[in-house]
């Protein structure tokens, strides 16, 4: 990888950034492409008066200066590496700008991908004739991180033990996989498909699930104080939660006994996903509900709540609903009514939430509202059956089959 681009200014675009360049250095060009609001001149004349750009470790700094920043999307041409991070709903609008700069067998993907992902990118370069490309999805970031001062410092306050990949072709995810391994200093391992990756976006079922179940009977009164929200988890959320997995699950198996080829071992139950993932933070596994509230890595996390003079208010603008219903929850729908399962749970998640954001999605039942064009439903791409789904995840429906060696440099 001799030119790698990251797409998005925000925290885990710094940390990328800075990691790749670490590790490429002069053997290669890191550049952060930008192009919201005046991020882009923010972030390099920050740089450029701190030096280069801290990535602030528990135990240790990495430092550097990333060679361009820049609004414009010509910024990509030529790039081998391309990756978006930042949240989903923001990828189609950079996709479809930096189009027209991609070169052939370029390596362009997001972490997170979040849902549907594998429908919008696909569509969107073929409409732009950008050919040959390879995609990844991976399933989250790799570290916690927040921005301290944009272009200067970023502190890292959690690193994953591991991050899945997929991609189109779906043999691709091996390779992929050792990239953003090296470029990162974290352990991507490959994963199936991008369906796999899709469905298994565990933010869809956690994060509208709980602000549904904390607010659902909320009359527009301010709460004394601010709400837990992942050990705010009790009886009756637990209950949501696990239905909402399951009715994941029934996708899951209908997709599989359909195409009995296409694995999607990655799509978890959300119990099994809590101990995989946190393991023995989790002090009690008796129940999900206990899983949540005694795991040591959820400690007095908060609802995304606003404070006011007389209290505090729910945030409906928060990511948790804006990112994770257009580009989790709603595409999940759409791929359940695509094969024909019924999730009366996550269609009562859905009417609630969907209110809360301003948005129409469902209507009696069925994906027909208004709003379905801002989502990354599988129709917004032509993509109405089962077959074409499944067509569009092994990279069938949008190109030839992209052959060759994916390299990097060191
Ligand atoms: P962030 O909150 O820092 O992203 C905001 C940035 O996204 C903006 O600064 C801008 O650069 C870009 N952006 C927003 N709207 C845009 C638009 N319309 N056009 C172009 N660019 C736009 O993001 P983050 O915290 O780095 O998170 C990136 C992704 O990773 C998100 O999907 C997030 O949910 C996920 N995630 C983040 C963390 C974390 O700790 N930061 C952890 C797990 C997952």
């Amino acid at each position: 990888m001799k030119k790698v681009i990251v797409c998005g200014g925000g925290n885990g675009a710094h940390v990328f950034a800075v990691l790749a360049k670490a590790y490429l250095g002069s053997n290669g060009l890191v550049g952060i492409y930008a192009p919201y609001k005046d991020e882009a001149k923010l972030i390099k004349e920050a740089m450029e008066e701190n030096g280069g750009i801290e990535v602030v470790f528990s135990g240790s700094i990495i430092k550097e200066k990333v060679d361009i920043i820049s609004q414009s999307p010509s910024i990509c041409q030529g790039a081998d590496l391309i990756v978006f991070i930042a949240p989903a709903y923001s990828h189609e609008i950079m996709l479809k700008a930096i189009a027209p700069y991609l070169k052939e067998k370029v390596l362009i993907g997001a972490l997170p991908a979040r849902s549907g992902f594998e429908f919008s990118f696909p569509s969107i370069l073929k409409d732009n004739y950008a050919e040959n490309i390879i995609l990844f999805a991976a399933q989250t970031l790799p570290w916690a991180c927040r921005l301290e001062s944009p272009g200067k410092k970023v502190k890292v306050v959690g690193t994953k033990d591991k991050i899945g990949v997929a991609a189109i072709p779906p043999e691709k995810a091996k390779e992929t996989a050792e990239i953003l391994s090296k470029l990162t200093f974290a352990r991507f391992y490959p994963v199936e498909n991008v369906l796999a990756v899709s469905l298994s976006n565990i933010g869809q079922i956690v994060h509208p699930g709980i602000m549904y179940g904390l607010f659902k009977n909320y009359e527009g009164l301010p709460y004394p104080e601010s709400l837990l929200f992942y050990q705010g988890v009790n009886e009756e959320i637990g209950s949501i939660l696990e239905k909402m997995s399951q009715e994941i699950q029934s996708i899951k198996y209908a997709i599989e006994k359909a195409f009995p080829g296409l694995s999607l071992e990655e799509v978890k139950d959300l119990k099994k996903w809590l101990f995989d993932t946190y393991g023995s933070s989790i002090k009690d596994t008796s129940s999900l509900v206990s899983a949540f509230i005694t795991n040591k890595a959820y400690d007095g996390l908060k609802a995304p709540m606003i404070k006011k003079a007389d209290g505090y208010y729910p945030d409906f603008s928060s990511r948790y609903l804006t990112e994770d219903v257009p580009t989790g929850l709603v595409v999940t729908k759409a791929i359940a009514q695509i094969c024909g399962v019924a999730t009366p749970m996550i269609d009562q998640v859905l009417n609630t939430t969907s209110k809360w954001i301003n948005k129409e999605y469902l209507i009696d039942g069925q994906l027909r509202g208004g709003n379905l064009a801002e989502t990354r439903v599988p129709f917004n791409y032509g993509i109405t059956n089962l077959n074409s789904m499944v067509a569009a995840v092994k990279g069938q429906l949008w190109k030839e089959e992209v052959t060759g060696e994916l390299r990097i440099q060191n």
